[in-house]
């Protein structure tokens, strides 16, 4: 028995619609574990054949429909919304929402909201369908809910990489429901606002700034360090919804119009033994996912920067005008 909902009704009438003969899964890492039993399932319900991606997934940045291309007619792709990218096949998107027990938590998170009238409501794609319920225990509080669309992104929904939907919204605060401090970091370098995150899996309720100052010193002595770079390895990721080339072309150019020499390196995952061959260069700039520079950070000899600290590296910018690294689809 699973908590997600992955929609099995949706998956065969597409299938069988569609005549599929083989269908590709894919599955961020936190529900591949699903695969086999979802697979059985549709290969006992449909006359499909299932193909099944083995490879990491993060986001719906990096889709498999280049390694499927030619094996499956459909590829399904679980736990993310759609990206404005180019598909090479077509795909059904299945958010796999996660069913919480109970929204309760949000009740706790109020009295850390005493003093604010318009919150900003904020999820992630597995949550996404508690905003309606949460909406309504806030406004029986007295309070005044706010929530916007942001580019490529849903009503109240935030990536790690896109904090569009919280960003200029006229709000007190911002209450974050779901799990982890990635993204509550993100809305909080986005905003400066107050950021609570009510975690119903923790029961526990928390105020975001403690790990972002935790962050921020992380940041500042990476960047400290870089700053005695000479030899920069510019990160370019080759999947498709984190390729950012012209970004990697103009940040080579920077640096060496500094004098200082950087190397353009191409890869499908960034790890530390796949850097291993590079140890000669002093620092490395991610133009890839933005977060594996802050969230991997540890994992790494060198210096991992996002663009937007290069740019203080380089004097290019204040440290008092740190931005979260964002990609702009
Ligand atoms: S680039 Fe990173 S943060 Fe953005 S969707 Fe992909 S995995 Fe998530």
């Amino acid at each position: 028995m699973t908590n997600y909902q992955f929609k099995i009704e949706e998956i065969i009438d597409k299938i069988q619609s569609m005549e599929v003969k083989v269908v590709g899964l894919q599955f961020p890492e936190g529900l591949k574990t699903h695969a086999t039993d979802l697979a059985r399932e549709i290969e006992e319900k449909t006359d499909s054949l299932v193909l099944i991606s083995g490879d990491p997934c993060y986001g719906a940045c990096d889709l498999s429909d280049k390694e499927m291309e030619g094996c499956v007619d459909l590829l399904i792709h679980f736990g993310h919304t759609p990206l404005p990218i180019d598909q090479k096949i077509p795909i059904l998107y299945i958010e796999a929402h996660y069913q919480l027990e109970s929204i309760q938590i949000l009740k706790k998170a109020l009295k850390y909201l005493k003093d604010k009238k318009k919150i900003g409501l904020v999820t992630t794609t597995q949550h996404l369908h508690l905003l309606e319920d949460a909406t309504k225990i806030l406004e029986k509080s007295g309070k005044k809910v706010l929530m916007k669309e942001g580019r490529g992104t849903l009503k109240g929904q935030v990536l790690g990489c896109n904090f569009s939907s919280v960003q200029d919204l006229p709000v007190d605060a911002f209450l974050y429901l779901g799990s982890g401090n990635f993204h509550p970091l993100g809305i909080k370098l986005s905003t400066q606002k107050t950021v609570i995150i009510a975690d119903p899996y923790l029961n526990q309720v928390r105020n975001i700034d403690e790990f972002t100052d935790k962050i921020l010193r992380i940041r500042f002595a990476r960047i400290t360090r870089a700053s005695e770079a000479e030899k920069f390895g510019i990160l370019v990721s080759s999947k498709e919804g984190q390729f950012r080339w012209d970004l990697a072309k103009n940040l080579k150019k920077i640096i060496t119009k500094r004098g200082m020499s950087a190397y353009l390196i191409i890869l499908d995952e960034i790890t530390p033994q796949n850097l291993m061959p590079f140890m000669d260069l002093d620092a490395f700039v991610v133009t890839a996912c933005p977060r594996i520079a802050i969230d991997d950070s540890k994992m790494y000899e060198k210096p991992l920067l996002t663009p937007q600290e290069l740019e203080i590296v380089l004097g290019l910018r204040d440290w008092e005008d740190y931005e979260m690294d964002e990609i702009k689809y």
